[in-house]
């Protein structure tokens, strides 16, 4: 248990959802629990009632990753807590396939349309389509640049094809346009939009400030989580990037909204606490920017290097990506901020040095 969760208020404590059916947190908002095969092993969905084109129904957010299981959960749920009622629309709050793995079955079994931003609309139709997405050779080589030399590793990550597609077998053709600012409708609830960048191409939080409600509710997605800090990871496609930069100031819009916002995370538990979450999602990173710095101070740092000082224990393969992905994403922003330089050495792997 993490220490810093003291600082949240959880108004359900530990009571969750049983499996397959909804649990009510606001007028109108049911929290819905799905496991997923990973070391993260569930994720939250949300039910929103709705009425659209006169016809009463539900938009969900999120969907789950498309597998026998998740298929199953949803044929309950809809037995246990949908009252008969059709989805009318899908929202995705981005293309991670735990979020969009099941828009496509949904969709098309209730005519219902996808909402998502363009740019995780494009990034998730690439990526279904591509056999070496989030894996393959040229990855392999990137994290080989980065000084990954573990042969098993490498061999692994060659073998990840159509990683996306075995989770994500489908995205829909076509899609409703989300963007920052915008206002959804939900139930005669106005949902307004909140983008996020750094986590995925363009994140869409919900946020809702209705009189009816006890306290104002966010739908942060995987933008502000309880108890882990959201992956942020520099890809192959983007090998410059700064998605820490840009995830931290993404961070800054949450502290405009009321410190009593009842936030709805994707994983964990529903809490009560933004602004302490941002203020410790802040100090984690600036203590593990200040770590990384430490050690290119004493000797220039490949990324491979500075997964060992910033992940103390054992990683599984799927981990070591996600770890790798983590420290170029430290080292990119202290590289772009001026504070560490870069060179290649004489085997071809990026190190980066003080300035
Ligand atoms: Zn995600």
């Amino acid at each position: 248990m993490n220490p810093l969760e003291d600082a949240l208020l959880y108004p359900w404590g530990q009571n969750l959802p049983a499996p397959g059916r909804a649990k009510a947190v606001a007028p109108g908002v049911s929290w819905v629990r799905m496991g997923l095969p990973f070391a993260l092993d569930h994720i939250n969905l949300w039910l929103l009632g709705d009425t659209l084109d006169g016809r009463a129904g539900w938009t969900v957010v999120d969907t789950c990753i498309d597998r026998a299981e998740s298929r199953e959960q949803w044929a309950q749920l809809m037995e246990t807590s949908m009252q008969g009622l059709p989805v009318l629309r899908v929202v995705a709050t981005h293309m991670h396939p735990d979020h969009l793995g099941l828009a496509h079955w949904l969709g098309e079994r209730f005519d219902a349309p996808l909402w998502i931003s363009m740019s995780d609309f494009l990034m998730a139709r690439l990526a279904v389509n591509q056999e070496d997405s989030f894996g393959g050779q040229a990855t392999a080589e990137f994290f080989a640049q980065h000084g990954m030399t573990d042969p098993q590793v490498l061999a692994a990550v060659v073998g990840r094809k159509n990683h996306y597609a075995s989770l994500v077998p489908r995205v829909p053709g076509h899609y409703r346009r989300l963007q920052d600012g915008q206002v959804l409708s939900i139930g005669g609830m106005n949902w307004r939009c909140i983008s996020g960048y750094g986590h995925s191409p363009e994140h869409i939080a919900l946020y809702c400030e209705d009189s009816r409600l006890e306290r104002p509710v966010l739908i942060s997605g995987d933008m502000v989580l309880p108890r882990i800090s959201t992956n942020i990871s520099v890809y192959e496609n983007e090998p410059d990037g700064n998605p820490l930069q840009l995830f931290l100031d993404s961070l800054g819009k949450f502290l405009h909204l009321p410190a009593q916002t009842l936030v709805l995370p994707s994983h964990g538990r529903p809490f009560v606490g933004l602004h302490e979450r941002v203020e410790q999602l802040r100090h984690h990173h600036q203590d593990r920017l200040d770590e990384v710095m430490q050690a290119c101070d004493r000797q220039a740092q490949s990324a491979a290097d500075v997964v060992k000082v910033m992940f103390k224990r054992t990683l599984d393969l799927h981990q070591i990506t996600f770890a790798l992905g983590e420290s170029m994403a430290h080292l990119n922003l202290l590289w772009h901020a001026g504070r560490l330089k870069r060179y290649t050495d004489d085997r071809g792997v990026w190190r980066f040095a003080p300035a």
